[in-house]
Protein backbone atom coordinates (compact mmCIF):
# COMPACT_ATOMS: atom_id res chain seq x y z
CA UNK A 1 0.00 0.00 0.00
CA UNK A 2 2.57 2.78 -1.30
CA UNK A 3 -0.10 5.27 -0.59
CA UNK A 4 0.05 4.68 3.24
CA UNK A 5 3.87 4.37 3.60
CA UNK A 6 3.79 8.30 1.85
CA UNK A 7 1.40 9.42 4.56
CA UNK A 8 3.77 7.71 7.46
CA UNK A 9 6.42 10.38 8.32
CA UNK A 10 7.40 8.26 11.15
CA UNK A 11 11.38 7.84 11.48
CA UNK A 12 12.35 4.81 9.78
CA UNK A 13 13.09 2.70 12.94
CA UNK A 14 10.06 -0.09 11.99
CA UNK A 15 8.95 -2.14 9.60
CA UNK A 16 5.81 -1.91 10.17
CA UNK A 17 2.77 -4.66 8.77
CA UNK A 18 0.81 -3.35 5.85
CA UNK A 19 -2.84 -2.82 7.31
CA UNK A 20 -3.74 0.72 8.95
CA UNK A 21 -5.27 -0.67 12.04
CA UNK A 22 -8.65 1.17 12.56
CA UNK A 23 -10.63 -0.43 15.72
CA UNK A 24 -10.93 -3.02 17.74
CA UNK A 25 -13.23 -5.20 20.66
CA UNK A 26 -11.58 -7.73 22.74
CA UNK A 27 -8.62 -9.90 21.61
CA UNK A 28 -9.63 -8.87 18.06
CA UNK A 29 -8.37 -5.63 16.13
CA UNK A 30 -9.72 -4.74 12.99
CA UNK A 31 -8.28 -3.12 9.85
CA UNK A 32 -9.30 0.05 7.89
CA UNK A 33 -11.12 -2.04 4.70
CA UNK A 34 -12.84 -3.88 7.75
CA UNK A 35 -10.51 -7.33 7.92
CA UNK A 36 -10.49 -8.68 11.09
CA UNK A 37 -7.37 -10.12 13.37
CA UNK A 38 -7.43 -11.89 16.22
CA UNK A 39 -4.19 -9.99 18.68
CA UNK A 40 -1.91 -12.22 19.82
CA UNK A 41 0.62 -9.58 19.95
CA UNK A 42 -1.36 -7.38 22.26
CA UNK A 43 1.23 -4.19 21.49
CA UNK A 44 4.31 -6.34 22.64
CA UNK A 45 1.98 -7.55 25.76
CA UNK A 46 1.33 -4.23 26.46
CA UNK A 47 -2.57 -4.40 25.86
CA UNK A 48 -3.52 -6.77 28.70
CA UNK A 49 -7.00 -5.52 28.58
CA UNK A 50 -7.48 -6.05 25.06
CA UNK A 51 -9.57 -3.07 22.99
CA UNK A 52 -12.34 -0.80 23.86
CA UNK A 53 -12.42 -1.85 27.09
CA UNK A 54 -15.43 -0.48 28.95
CA UNK A 55 -13.93 0.17 32.23
CA UNK A 56 -10.70 1.46 31.29
CA UNK A 57 -12.99 3.85 28.94
CA UNK A 58 -14.85 4.87 32.12
CA UNK A 59 -11.72 5.27 34.21
CA UNK A 60 -9.81 7.37 31.55
CA UNK A 61 -13.47 9.31 31.34
CA UNK A 62 -13.81 10.24 34.98
CA UNK A 63 -10.23 11.00 35.36
CA UNK A 64 -10.63 13.85 32.22
CA UNK A 65 -12.98 15.18 33.96
CA UNK A 66 -12.05 15.30 37.30
CA UNK A 67 -8.06 15.61 37.17
CA UNK A 68 -5.29 16.41 34.48
CA UNK A 69 -1.76 15.75 34.71
CA UNK A 70 -0.15 17.20 37.47
CA UNK A 71 3.75 16.33 37.14
CA UNK A 72 5.36 15.01 40.68
CA UNK A 73 5.61 18.46 42.13
CA UNK A 74 2.05 17.80 43.80
CA UNK A 75 0.55 14.66 45.40
CA UNK A 76 -2.45 12.94 43.49
CA UNK A 77 -4.78 10.53 44.72
CA UNK A 78 -4.51 8.02 42.04
CA UNK A 79 -0.62 7.86 41.63
CA UNK A 80 -0.80 7.11 45.79
CA UNK A 81 -2.97 4.57 45.44
CA UNK A 82 -1.22 2.54 42.86
CA UNK A 83 2.14 3.05 44.87
CA UNK A 84 0.21 1.53 47.62
CA UNK A 85 -1.04 -1.45 45.81
CA UNK A 86 1.53 -2.38 43.95
CA UNK A 87 3.98 -2.02 47.18
CA UNK A 88 1.57 -4.61 49.12
CA UNK A 89 1.45 -6.63 46.02
CA UNK A 90 4.93 -7.51 45.55
CA UNK A 91 6.09 -7.36 49.23
CA UNK A 92 8.78 -4.66 48.24
CA UNK A 93 8.67 -1.53 50.12
CA UNK A 94 8.53 1.90 47.57
CA UNK A 95 8.23 2.32 43.77
CA UNK A 96 9.13 5.25 41.07
CA UNK A 97 7.17 5.77 38.28
CA UNK A 98 8.07 5.86 34.75
CA UNK A 99 6.82 5.97 31.27
CA UNK A 100 8.14 2.58 30.22
CA UNK A 101 10.44 -0.64 30.03
CA UNK A 102 13.63 1.09 29.36
CA UNK A 103 13.23 4.07 31.79
CA UNK A 104 12.12 1.84 34.51
CA UNK A 105 15.42 -0.07 34.80
CA UNK A 106 17.31 3.35 33.86
CA UNK A 107 16.03 4.18 37.27
CA UNK A 108 17.13 0.53 38.51
CA UNK A 109 20.46 0.90 37.00
CA UNK A 110 21.34 4.29 39.06
CA UNK A 111 19.55 3.37 41.87
CA UNK A 112 22.06 0.40 42.03
CA UNK A 113 25.18 2.55 41.62
CA UNK A 114 23.65 5.36 44.20
CA UNK A 115 23.02 2.66 47.01
CA UNK A 116 27.01 0.97 45.85
CA UNK A 117 28.15 4.71 47.06
CA UNK A 118 25.98 5.20 50.15
CA UNK A 119 27.61 1.83 51.07
CA UNK A 120 31.20 2.98 50.54
CA UNK A 121 31.73 1.10 47.67
CA UNK A 122 31.14 3.91 45.07
CA UNK A 123 33.84 2.21 42.59
CA UNK A 124 31.39 -0.40 41.92
CA UNK A 125 29.91 1.06 38.71
CA UNK A 126 29.96 -2.16 36.63
CA UNK A 127 27.18 -4.38 35.45
CA UNK A 128 26.57 -7.98 35.05
CA UNK A 129 23.70 -9.02 32.68
CA UNK A 130 22.98 -12.30 30.85
CA UNK A 131 22.73 -13.20 26.88
CA UNK A 132 20.24 -13.52 25.57
CA UNK A 133 18.45 -10.30 27.81
CA UNK A 134 16.41 -7.36 26.63
CA UNK A 135 16.23 -4.60 29.06
CA UNK A 136 15.31 -1.62 26.48
CA UNK A 137 16.73 1.31 24.36
CA UNK A 138 18.06 3.86 26.46
CA UNK A 139 21.76 4.09 26.77
CA UNK A 140 21.44 2.61 30.58
CA UNK A 141 19.14 -0.11 29.50
CA UNK A 142 20.92 -0.81 25.75
CA UNK A 143 24.45 -1.08 27.29
CA UNK A 144 22.99 -4.36 29.86
CA UNK A 145 20.96 -5.53 26.72
CA UNK A 146 22.77 -8.78 25.06
CA UNK A 147 22.38 -8.23 21.06
CA UNK A 148 25.26 -6.68 19.65
CA UNK A 149 23.68 -5.25 16.61
CA UNK A 150 21.31 -3.43 19.20
CA UNK A 151 24.19 -1.87 20.94
CA UNK A 152 26.06 -1.43 17.92
CA UNK A 153 25.66 1.79 16.22
CA UNK A 154 25.69 3.96 18.73
CA UNK A 155 29.24 3.70 20.71
CA UNK A 156 30.70 3.27 23.98
CA UNK A 157 28.14 2.04 26.51
CA UNK A 158 28.47 1.23 30.22
CA UNK A 159 30.85 -1.20 31.55
CA UNK A 160 29.09 -4.96 31.40
CA UNK A 161 29.56 -8.38 31.35
CA UNK A 162 27.53 -11.11 30.29
CA UNK A 163 26.75 -14.18 31.31
CA UNK A 164 24.96 -17.18 29.35
CA UNK A 165 22.01 -18.35 31.56
CA UNK A 166 22.61 -21.32 33.16
CA UNK A 167 26.43 -20.75 33.64
CA UNK A 168 26.48 -20.75 37.53
CA UNK A 169 30.50 -20.68 37.58
CA UNK A 170 30.54 -17.81 34.64
CA UNK A 171 28.39 -15.93 37.29
CA UNK A 172 30.14 -16.21 40.61
CA UNK A 173 33.33 -14.99 38.84
CA UNK A 174 31.22 -12.40 37.22
CA UNK A 175 30.29 -11.20 40.57
CA UNK A 176 32.97 -11.60 42.50
CA UNK A 177 34.22 -8.89 40.33
CA UNK A 178 32.60 -6.19 42.54
CA UNK A 179 29.94 -4.92 40.05
CA UNK A 180 27.00 -2.66 41.34
CA UNK A 181 24.10 -4.98 39.69
CA UNK A 182 23.00 -8.16 37.91
CA UNK A 183 19.42 -7.45 36.39
CA UNK A 184 18.52 -10.92 34.69
CA UNK A 185 14.94 -11.31 33.49
CA UNK A 186 13.23 -14.56 35.02
CA UNK A 187 11.68 -15.57 31.23
CA UNK A 188 13.39 -14.04 28.39
CA UNK A 189 10.68 -12.11 26.47
CA UNK A 190 12.61 -11.22 23.50
CA UNK A 191 15.60 -13.80 24.14
CA UNK A 192 12.85 -15.87 22.61
CA UNK A 193 10.59 -17.38 25.80
CA UNK A 194 13.50 -18.69 27.58
CA UNK A 195 12.59 -19.84 31.49
CA UNK A 196 15.17 -19.33 33.48
CA UNK A 197 16.00 -22.14 35.46
CA UNK A 198 14.52 -21.92 39.88
CA UNK A 199 17.93 -23.00 40.56
CA UNK A 200 20.07 -20.41 38.75
CA UNK A 201 17.68 -17.99 39.75
CA UNK A 202 18.00 -19.17 43.50
CA UNK A 203 21.71 -19.21 43.25
CA UNK A 204 21.81 -15.85 41.12
CA UNK A 205 20.45 -14.27 44.45
CA UNK A 206 22.68 -16.42 46.86
CA UNK A 207 25.37 -14.54 45.07
CA UNK A 208 24.26 -11.08 44.84
CA UNK A 209 23.52 -11.58 48.81
CA UNK A 210 27.16 -13.03 49.10
CA UNK A 211 29.05 -10.56 47.07
CA UNK A 212 26.98 -7.58 47.96
CA UNK A 213 25.62 -6.77 44.62
CA UNK A 214 22.14 -5.19 44.02
CA UNK A 215 19.96 -7.92 42.42
CA UNK A 216 17.15 -6.79 39.51
CA UNK A 217 15.41 -8.47 38.18
CA UNK A 218 13.59 -7.22 34.82
CA UNK A 219 9.93 -8.14 35.10
CA UNK A 220 8.81 -5.86 32.37
CA UNK A 221 7.41 -8.37 29.81
CA UNK A 222 7.09 -11.80 31.88
CA UNK A 223 5.77 -9.83 35.68
CA UNK A 224 2.20 -8.05 35.52
CA UNK A 225 0.38 -11.36 36.20
CA UNK A 226 1.32 -12.81 32.45
CA UNK A 227 2.70 -16.06 33.60
CA UNK A 228 0.13 -16.81 36.69
CA UNK A 229 0.93 -15.09 39.53
CA UNK A 230 2.14 -10.79 39.98
CA UNK A 231 5.71 -11.57 39.91
CA UNK A 232 7.70 -14.51 38.54
CA UNK A 233 10.52 -14.33 40.90
CA UNK A 234 7.60 -14.69 43.71
CA UNK A 235 7.10 -18.54 41.82
CA UNK A 236 10.16 -19.41 42.73
CA UNK A 237 11.06 -17.93 46.00
CA UNK A 238 13.37 -14.98 45.17
CA UNK A 239 13.51 -11.48 46.50
CA UNK A 240 14.95 -9.49 44.54
CA UNK A 241 16.44 -6.15 45.67
CA UNK A 242 14.63 -4.20 42.53
CA UNK A 243 11.89 -5.59 40.09
CA UNK A 244 10.75 -3.40 37.08
CA UNK A 245 7.45 -3.67 35.57
CA UNK A 246 5.91 -2.31 32.52
CA UNK A 247 4.17 -3.50 29.59
CA UNK A 248 1.05 -5.11 30.60
CA UNK A 249 -0.04 -3.09 34.03
CA UNK A 250 -0.67 0.11 32.27
CA UNK A 251 -3.32 -1.61 29.95
CA UNK A 252 -1.73 0.43 27.08
CA UNK A 253 -1.23 3.56 28.59
CA UNK A 254 3.10 3.77 29.31
CA UNK A 255 4.07 3.20 32.41
CA UNK A 256 7.14 2.06 34.23
CA UNK A 257 7.25 1.02 37.76
CA UNK A 258 10.69 0.26 39.76
CA UNK A 259 10.18 -1.45 42.84
CA UNK A 260 12.85 -1.88 45.58
CA UNK A 261 12.99 -2.93 49.33
CA UNK A 262 14.72 -2.89 51.81
CA UNK A 263 17.71 0.22 51.81
CA UNK A 264 17.17 0.05 48.16
CA UNK A 265 13.53 1.40 48.70
CA UNK A 266 15.63 4.81 50.37
CA UNK A 267 18.35 5.01 48.32
CA UNK A 268 16.83 7.82 46.03
CA UNK A 269 16.23 11.09 47.07
CA UNK A 270 15.02 14.66 46.57
CA UNK A 271 16.87 15.67 43.32
CA UNK A 272 18.58 12.34 42.44
CA UNK A 273 15.88 11.37 39.99
CA UNK A 274 12.46 12.05 37.93
CA UNK A 275 9.46 12.27 35.17
CA UNK A 276 7.32 15.00 34.49
CA UNK A 277 4.60 12.25 33.11
CA UNK A 278 5.77 9.36 35.46
CA UNK A 279 2.89 7.62 37.47
CA UNK A 280 0.35 10.75 36.23
CA UNK A 281 -3.28 10.76 36.74
CA UNK A 282 -4.46 8.94 33.50
CA UNK A 283 -1.52 6.28 33.33
CA UNK A 284 -1.77 5.55 37.06
CA UNK A 285 -6.36 5.24 36.76
CA UNK A 286 -5.16 2.50 33.86
CA UNK A 287 -3.23 0.74 35.79
CA UNK A 288 -5.63 0.79 39.17
CA UNK A 289 -8.07 -0.53 36.28
CA UNK A 290 -5.91 -3.79 35.41
CA UNK A 291 -5.12 -4.11 38.91
CA UNK A 292 -8.95 -4.20 40.13
CA UNK A 293 -9.74 -6.39 36.71
CA UNK A 294 -6.84 -8.92 38.12
CA UNK A 295 -8.61 -9.13 41.94
CA UNK A 296 -12.42 -9.59 40.32
CA UNK A 297 -11.24 -12.82 38.40
CA UNK A 298 -8.91 -11.63 35.80
CA UNK A 299 -5.91 -13.47 37.09
CA UNK A 300 -7.65 -16.93 37.55
CA UNK A 301 -8.50 -16.35 34.18
CA UNK A 302 -5.06 -15.73 32.57
CA UNK A 303 -4.33 -19.24 35.01
CA UNK A 304 -6.51 -20.86 32.88
CA UNK A 305 -6.46 -19.73 29.49
CA UNK A 306 -2.81 -20.03 29.89
CA UNK A 307 -2.90 -24.00 30.69
CA UNK A 308 -5.11 -24.49 28.18
CA UNK A 309 -3.19 -22.36 25.63
CA UNK A 310 0.38 -24.74 26.38
CA UNK A 311 -1.61 -27.85 26.34
CA UNK A 312 -2.67 -27.26 22.82
CA UNK A 313 0.78 -26.21 21.89
CA UNK A 314 2.41 -28.91 23.16
CA UNK A 315 -0.05 -31.16 20.70
CA UNK A 316 0.91 -29.06 17.72
CA UNK A 317 4.38 -29.33 18.50
CA UNK A 318 3.07 -33.53 18.38
CA UNK A 319 1.47 -32.48 15.30
CA UNK A 320 4.14 -30.94 13.10
CA UNK A 321 7.49 -31.54 12.79
CA UNK A 322 8.85 -28.24 12.08
CA UNK A 323 8.61 -26.95 15.64
CA UNK A 324 11.09 -28.23 17.89
CA UNK A 325 9.26 -27.17 20.76
CA UNK A 326 7.24 -25.08 22.53
CA UNK A 327 8.66 -22.57 25.33
CA UNK A 328 7.10 -19.92 28.12
CA UNK A 329 4.72 -19.77 30.74
CA UNK A 330 0.53 -18.91 31.36
CA UNK A 331 0.08 -16.49 28.39
CA UNK A 332 3.77 -16.19 27.35
CA UNK A 333 4.53 -18.72 24.62
CA UNK A 334 6.52 -19.11 21.91
CA UNK A 335 7.35 -22.02 19.62
CA UNK A 336 10.29 -23.08 18.38
CA UNK A 337 10.58 -23.38 14.62
CA UNK A 338 14.05 -23.14 13.18
CA UNK A 339 14.22 -20.76 9.64
CA UNK A 340 10.51 -20.61 9.46
CA UNK A 341 9.42 -18.58 12.22
CA UNK A 342 9.02 -15.52 10.04
CA UNK A 343 6.77 -17.54 7.42
CA UNK A 344 4.87 -18.84 9.95
CA UNK A 345 4.03 -14.98 11.41
CA UNK A 346 3.47 -13.89 7.54
CA UNK A 347 0.65 -17.27 7.10
CA UNK A 348 -0.74 -16.40 10.75
CA UNK A 349 -1.48 -12.93 9.77
CA UNK A 350 -2.90 -14.06 6.10
CA UNK A 351 -5.18 -15.89 7.99
CA UNK A 352 -6.08 -13.41 10.79
CA UNK A 353 -4.13 -13.77 13.65
CA UNK A 354 -1.54 -11.55 14.78
CA UNK A 355 1.66 -12.75 16.18
CA UNK A 356 5.50 -11.75 16.23
CA UNK A 357 8.84 -13.71 16.10
CA UNK A 358 11.73 -13.62 19.12
CA UNK A 359 15.38 -14.66 18.96
CA UNK A 360 14.98 -15.70 15.31
CA UNK A 361 13.72 -19.04 15.42
CA UNK A 362 10.51 -18.87 18.11
CA UNK A 363 7.37 -17.33 17.02
CA UNK A 364 5.96 -15.35 20.13
CA UNK A 365 2.63 -15.25 21.37
CA UNK A 366 1.56 -12.57 23.99
CA UNK A 367 -2.42 -12.43 23.77
CA UNK A 368 -3.96 -10.21 26.04
CA UNK A 369 -5.59 -11.40 29.36
CA UNK A 370 -9.34 -10.84 28.14
CA UNK A 371 -8.77 -13.54 25.11
CA UNK A 372 -11.74 -16.02 25.79
CA UNK A 373 -11.52 -19.51 25.79
CA UNK A 374 -13.70 -19.59 22.57
CA UNK A 375 -11.23 -16.94 20.78
CA UNK A 376 -8.26 -19.30 21.84
CA UNK A 377 -9.41 -22.09 19.71
CA UNK A 378 -10.25 -19.80 16.92
CA UNK A 379 -6.40 -18.92 17.18
CA UNK A 380 -5.51 -22.21 17.54
CA UNK A 381 -7.45 -23.97 14.49
CA UNK A 382 -5.42 -21.19 12.34
CA UNK A 383 -2.16 -21.99 13.73
CA UNK A 384 -2.81 -25.56 13.06
CA UNK A 385 -3.22 -24.57 9.64
CA UNK A 386 -0.88 -21.88 9.18
CA UNK A 387 1.99 -24.99 9.99
CA UNK A 388 0.54 -27.41 8.08
CA UNK A 389 1.16 -25.14 5.09
CA UNK A 390 4.89 -24.86 6.08
CA UNK A 391 5.33 -28.43 6.20
CA UNK A 392 3.98 -28.73 2.96
CA UNK A 393 5.44 -26.00 1.28
CA UNK A 394 8.91 -27.48 3.06
CA UNK A 395 8.67 -31.00 1.44
C1 LIG B 1 10.04 -4.37 26.22
C2 LIG B 1 11.00 -4.62 27.27
C3 LIG B 1 11.78 -3.58 27.81
C4 LIG B 1 11.72 -2.18 27.28
O1 LIG B 1 10.47 -1.60 27.47
P1 LIG B 1 10.06 -0.27 26.65
O2 LIG B 1 8.73 0.07 27.23
O3 LIG B 1 10.01 -0.64 25.20
O4 LIG B 1 11.08 0.76 26.92
C5 LIG B 1 12.61 -3.87 28.86
N1 LIG B 1 12.71 -5.12 29.35
C6 LIG B 1 11.99 -6.15 28.85
C7 LIG B 1 12.12 -7.51 29.46
C8 LIG B 1 11.13 -5.94 27.77
O5 LIG B 1 10.44 -6.96 27.27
Amino acid sequence: MPELAELDRTMGTYRRAGPLMARGSGAWMEDESGTKYLDWISGIGANSLGHGHAGLAAALHDQALTLGHTSNLYRHGPGEELSRRLVERTGMDSVFFSNSGSEANETALKLARKLQGMRGAPERQSFVALNGGFHGRTFGSLSVTAKEAYRAPFGSMLDVTFVDPGDTAALTKALHGKPAALILEPIQGEGGLRELCAGFLRAASELCEDTGTILIHDEVQCGGGRTGTFLCASAHGVTPDVVTLAKPIGAGLPIGATLARGEAARALVPGDHGSTFGGGPFAARAALTVLDELDAGLQDHVISLGAAFESALDELVQKHDACLCRRGKGLMQGLVIPGQSAAVVDQLMDLGVLACTAAGDVVRFLPPYVLTHDDLAIGLERLDTALSSISVSAS
